[in-house]
């Protein structure tokens, strides 16, 4: 259903948030910068009409987002008193990891906020948008229609999760409705060359040596770039990150005879993380899906058993009949 929320959808949303005194807003595991910058400018917003916000992620959010305002005050606990839930950015209930606890927060009304195709609708009111590039457009959104300022730090974090999301403005599902959002959060004070070059441009130089190698295991076969990443590269390259591609399948896809790509990364319990990509007219979303993950048509993942042979055995001839079509 790749459609905007109805006028219905939208008063549920408000109405759960204007009688809410004590919110838990909450984000996906692994947050990117959608992720945080829609958990802290939602939470700025609704903390200047008042409210009591309670920032919460399960993993502890990467470095570069820490000229985010908000950063430091982000909890890696959903426990406290709560009178309303809010979840940001994850497409189902299992992508939010152990923020969710299930004992103490399945009597607590949830309000999902969301852009993925794959959402599940896991809350008792759902603001889905499918069409949005990010999020953190469905937050900008949400301040417009509830006539909250938005200030320069609201406007910070918001650009932070639409820059993220798009590449700054590359990805295909960047609209004429999200260039006008970054006009709007730029006029209210943030700084897109600042967010573009921290969120996105900057990286540790062990992350471009973990890139660097992981694009000489990669092969190219009936039009699909996958590279497989066993534990040991990380300690090889000094790479830190416990977990993640660090952006290496977003490279592949830049391969001219790629048309779709796959990152498969052995976690430490063996399971096996794989990152997807698609090129224009490609579809990813839905394999993720079948796998038990989810995502968006162009960028998608999911975590599945391993051993890395028989994941790749499993997947590989899935993308490469998706890379037949059209
Ligand atoms: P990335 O490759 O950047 O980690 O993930 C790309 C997109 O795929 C994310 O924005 C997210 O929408 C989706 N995604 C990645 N991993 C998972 C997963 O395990 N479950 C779900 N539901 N979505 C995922
Ligand atoms: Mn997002």
């Amino acid at each position: 259903m790749d459609s905007t929320p109805t006028p219905e959808a939208w008063n549920e949303a408000e109405g759960f948030l204007r009688r809410a005194r004590r919110i838990l807003a909450i984000t996906h595991v692994n947050p990117d910068g959608d992720a945080i910058g829609s958990l802290l400018g939602f939470t700025l917003a609704l903390r200047s009409i008042g409210r009591s916000v309670t920032p919460a992620v399960q993993d502890r959010a990467h470095d570069r987002f820490e000229y985010v305002p908000g950063f430091f005050e982000i909890k890696n606990t959903g426990e406290g008193d709560f009178d309303l839930i809010v979840s940001l950015d994850a497409s189902d209930l299992q992508r939010l990891g152990n923020i969710f606890l299930p004992a103490v927060h399945a009597q607590v009304p949830m309000l999902v906020i969301d852009h993925h195709v794959t959402n599940t609708r896991f809350g008792a009111a759902n603001l889905v948008d499918p069409t949005k590039a990010s999020t953190a457009e469905i937050i900008a959104q949400l301040i417009r229609r509830m006539n909250i300022p938005l200030t320069a730090p609201v406007a910070t974090a918001l650009l932070t999760g639409l820059v993220t999301d798009t590449l700054a403005f590359r990805t295909t599902n960047t609209t004429p409705d999200t260039l006008a959002c970054a006009q709007e959060l730029m006029s209210a004070g943030a700084n897109l060359v600042e967010v573009v070059r921290k969120a996105l441009v900057l990286q540790p130089f062990e992350r471009m040596k973990f890139q660097a190698a992981g694009v000489l295991e990669t092969k190219i076969e009936d039009g699909v770039a996958y590279a497989k990443i066993p534990r040991k590269l990380r300690k090889e390259t000094g790479f830190s990150e416990e977990r993640g591609d660090g952006g290496l399948v977003g490279t592949l896809i830049t391969a001219d005879t790629a048309k779709l790509a796959a990152v498969f990364v052995e976690l430490h319990d063996g399971r096996i993380e794989i990152g997807f990509r698609a090129s224009p007219g490609y579809d990813v979303s839905r394999i993720a899906l079948e796998l038990g993950g989810g995502g968006h048509p162009a960028a998608a993942g999911c975590t599945i058993a391993g051993p890395m042979r028989d994941a790749v055995n499993r997947v590989l001839p899935r993308l490469k009949e998706e890379a037949q079509h059209r």
